[in-house]
């Protein structure tokens, strides 16, 4: 095999893992060949400090997902909604479950207006959030800014999974399907749940108010 320069160690550690994971659980890869049946479907960020699998310690198989720049979902990305859509339809998940996490870098440049490229389009959709709670975030202490929009973020993305056509389908259709929104804390490793949590159309509304009231609770000036 021809080294590759600065990658051969990346495929050196990917044959050691592979040969432990083997070991431990014999046969486990032909298993996934034939296929694989996820019961969570796991919307975070793209920031390589979030690894969605290790996270909640998952093994290759159990955990369907999709990342993007500070975990939006948008209602024309063909992207989210394509694997939302394979997820909900023909994997059947039983949980969609949107991940943010504290110091969130897109959730930042959001806040502050802060001009990163091509990427500022695509964070417009969370300075529509920053905008939507304006007068409610200026109260917040400055330095607890961020984490608190990360998670009016993460509440309002987890309603959009609520308003898409594929979820409401889903439950249309009587399927089992509950939507999420949880936070990670980047300084101690801990998933939060936001309690932004939805089974039925129905619910969404009531659902949203309570985990919006309690992220106010959690952020407010003597908290
Ligand atoms: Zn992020």
């Amino acid at each position: 095999m021809t080294a590759v320069p600065g990658l051969q160690e990346l495929l050196d550690n990917n044959r050691r893992w592979a040969k432990k994971v083997e070991a431990a659980r014999p046969g486990f890869f032909t298993g996934l060949v034939r296929q694989q049946a996820p019961k969570y479907f796991w919307i975070g960020c793209a920031d390589s400090r979030v690894p969605a699998n290790d996270l909640v310690d998952l093994a290759p198989g159990e955990l369907f997902v999709h990342r993007n720049v500070a975990n939006v979902v948008v209602h024309s990305d063909l992207n989210c909604l394509s694997v939302m859509q394979f997820a909900t339809d023909v994997l059947q998940v039983a949980h969609i479950i949107v991940v943010g996490h504290s110091r969130c870098g897109g959730v930042i440049a959001a806040l502050e207006d802060r001009r990163v490229g091509l990427a500022d389009n695509w964070i417009r959709h969370v300075q529509d959030v920053r905008n939507r709670h304006a007068s409610w975030l200026e109260t917040v202490a400055s330095e607890r800014r961020a984490d608190a929009l990360c998670e009016l973020n993460v509440v309002e993305q987890a309603l959009n999974v609520c308003q898409t056509t594929v979820v409401q389908d889903a439950w249309e259709r009587g399927q089992e399907l509950a939507v999420h929104g949880w936070v990670y804390g980047l300084q101690d490793g801990l998933l939060q749940d936001l309690h932004m949590t939805v089974s039925r159309l129905d619910d969404a509304g009531v659902a949203y108010e309570s985990a919006l009231a309690a992220v106010r609770a959690r952020y407010s000036a003597t908290g």
